[in-house]
């Protein structure tokens, strides 16, 4: 059977429909269900992986400030003991030497180490100072002490901070120096001098605050790295003048590598000042237009529109603060590194959570088919060994119902527990009860065809009619002989028998066949019919080719006319008849006549008549003879 029509396949398609829909319905679940899974999962990873960065890239900026406030704080103590101060305008002259331009740098060989006089010795250390206003002893001390502090403290970090200077606002310039570059520097006059080109002096010195600020990133070429400055002026007293700016020089180089791998693969980072142009200091794709603008390059002059949001939301955070900003690519994380005015931005791609949810997908969706398979298989092999099959061979014995008894060759399963065992067997029932009355049935229509032959035998007997000739037969006439009997011997009239019989009529029927000889019956028994024309004559076919006639209410001498008359009737129709000696067929008649008295009998006048016959034949036949 086609499978798209039967049972099993009907099964197996609704089954393969409704796992296929679970199977849908289970994908799109866990995709939404894993997608914001993961989102959240992100999410919590970015904003604690930011919060960790930017409390570690503050430490460095914290530390800075804090050597800067010490350095402040002694700066002011010695600064405001005036015994101390007039050693150190002493000082002065045994460290600097000046220029005949008026200009000041420090004795040679300080930077290699060579001690002075007393035995202090300053390397790592240059200085110089301009010459635009005469050095005052106050300027002096100042310039001295910043000297000094400096030194100290930038000796103490050596290795670690880049270059650390206390600068007077009269142009002092003592400068403790990581790298050698005081060794190259040749003093050329106070055009090299101009501190107020510098954004450090002009900012320090700007106004009476004494925030710690940062400048601009810069390219430092003598060092062949980007660098920023870290300065923290101090505290102005009554006239409004500050007497010492506290500047470290910080190496990028290594925050900007920690911030080009963030700790979340796929992510990114940028750096950015939250002042209004958002100055950039990192971004792994605008290094270049950083580094040619000289670290002028900011999200508004390189029209980065999308940072925008970012500068304003990192412009209105605490720093240490992080927040999310979603955009409709990336969740990024905003933060604000504490002790700076940067702001750090990881970026994370929302296309990289896709891989994961596919992953995701791709397993329940597996699931699903491999789910589908095993089930389609185990129904398939269930309903075609319980179902499909069993039914197939109750079909096949259907077919057959009535027709055998035995039904063991289709192996229906009757011993199953399930409907179809119970239709099995039920159908084992069915069939055999049919079989059973299929075999009563055919012997009864047997038995009662027997029976409807008999009666059929039966009833041609009980008819009055010769069927061959359509004459009287010989019940008819024996009846009718019965009946005219007893009115004769009542009424004591003559009762007249003539017996008629075809001549040599075995010949005929050798001659021309069985039917020629029927047809020669019929025209035998018609003609003699012909003349039995009176009321109450019977004309009977008595047997085989014999006839017997009874003639009634005539006198015996007018029966032999008629009777001769009628072997003359029978030559007449001239039957061609070759084996007779008269070459036509011809009969003989034998009669018989008598008034019946009460104790005679029928048959007597029968014989008699028979007799006569008999002699008719003996006498050469195709003639009458009347009895005695
Ligand atoms: P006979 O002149 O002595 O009467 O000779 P026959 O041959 O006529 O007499 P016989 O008794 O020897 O043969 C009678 C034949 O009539 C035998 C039989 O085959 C035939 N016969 C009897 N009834 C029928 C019938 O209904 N139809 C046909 N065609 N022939 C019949
Ligand atoms: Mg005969
Ligand atoms: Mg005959």
């Amino acid at each position: 059977m086609d499978l798209r029509h039967s049972l099993a396949g009907r099964t197996l398609r609704l089954a393969v429909l409704r796992i296929s829909m679970v199977v849908v319905c289970a994908s799109v679940v866990s995709y939404v269900l894993n997608r914001s899974l993961i989102e959240e999962a992100v999410r919590a990873q970015l904003l604690l992986s930011t919060e960790k960065t930017i409390q570690r890239e503050s430490l460095p900026f914290r530390e800075i400030r804090e050597l800067q406030q010490n350095f402040l704080a002694e700066f002011r103590a010695i600064d405001r003991d005036p015994l101390q101060r007039q050693a150190l305008v002493r000082s002065f002259d045994d460290i600097f030497y000046r220029h005949d331009d008026g200009s000041y740098t420090q004795r040679p060989g300080l930077f290699e180490g060579q001690p002075l006089a007393d035995g202090r010795r300053f390397a790592n250390m240059s200085a110089t100072y301009a010459p635009d206003i005469a050095p005052s002893d106050d300027v002096k001390a100042r310039f001295v002490l910043s000297y000094l502090l400096s030194h100290k403290y930038g000796s103490t970090t050596q290795g670690r901070l880049f270059n650390f200077y206390g600068v007077v606002p009269e142009k002092g310039f003592p400068i403790y120096q990581a790298a050698d570059i005081a060794k190259v520097f040749h003093y050329r006059g106070p055009e090299a001098l101009k501190l107020e080109t510098y954004e450090f002096y002009s900012r320090g010195f700007a106004s009476g605050q004494s925030e710690t600020f940062l400048t601009r990133m810069y390219f430092d070429s003598s060092n062949n790295a980007w660098m920023t400055t870290m300065g923290t002026p101090d505290t102005v007293e009554a006239g409004g003048q500050h007497r010492i700016l506290a500047c470290v020089d910080i190496l990028l180089d290594d925050l900007m590598e920690r911030l080009a791998r963030p700790s979340i693969e796929g992510a990114y980072s940028t750096l950015f000042l939250a002042d209004t142009e958002g100055t950039l200091m990192f971004h792994p794709q605008q290094m270049e237009a950083i580094q040619q603008s000289e670290g002028k390059a900011s999200i508004e002059s390189l029209h980065l529109g999308m940072y925008r949001p970012l500068l304003h939301t990192g412009g209105q955070l605490e720093p240490g603060k992080v927040v999310l900003v979603d955009t409709p690519d990336e969740i990024v994380a905003v933060g604000r590194i504490p002790e700076t005015p940067t702001i750090l931005t990881i970026h994370y791609p929302r296309a990289l959570m896709q891989p994961a949810i596919l992953q995701n997908l791709a397993v329940v969706a597996t699931l699903g088919l491999v789910t589908l398979l095993v089930e389609v298989f185990l129904l398939r092999s269930i309903l075609q060994n319980q179902v499909t099959r069993p039914l197939q061979r109750l079909m096949r014995a259907t077919r057959e119902v009535g027709a055998t008894a035995e039904l063991g060759k289709y192996d229906l399963p009757v011993q199953s527990g399930d409907e179809i065992g119970e239709l099995s067997r039920d159908f084992t029932r069915m069939s055999e009860r049919i079989y059973e009355a299929h075999e009563r049935l055919e012997s009864t229509v047997q038995q009662r065809t027997l029976a409807l032959e008999e009666a059929n035998q039966k009833l041609a007997a009980l008819s009055m009619t010769d069927s061959l000739t359509g004459l009287a037969n010989r019940r008819h006439f024996d009846e009718a002989l019965h009946a005219e009997w007893q009115h004769a011997t009542r009424s004591g009239s003559y009762v007249i028998l003539a017996m008629l019989d075809v001549d040599w009529f075995k010949k005929y029927n050798d001659h021309y066949g069985h039917q020629g000889g029927d047809k020669c019956l019929r025209r035998v028994a018609h003609s003699i019919q012909a003349h039995a024309h009176r009321a109450g004559d019977v004309v009977a076919r008595y047997g085989g080719e014999e006839f017997v006639l009874i003639i009634t209410n005539t006198p015996p001498e007018e029966a032999q006319a008629l009777v001769q008359s009628m072997c003359q009737a029978v030559r007449a129709l001239q039957l061609p008849h070759p084996l007779s000696p008269f070459g036509i067929v011809t009969v003989s008649i034998g009669m018989a006549a008598t008034i019946p008295r009460p104790n005679d009998q029928p048959s007597d006048l029968l014989q008699q008549a028979d007799a006569a016959l008999y002699q008719a034949k003996a006498a050469g036949r195709n003639q009458v003879v009347q009895a005695g």
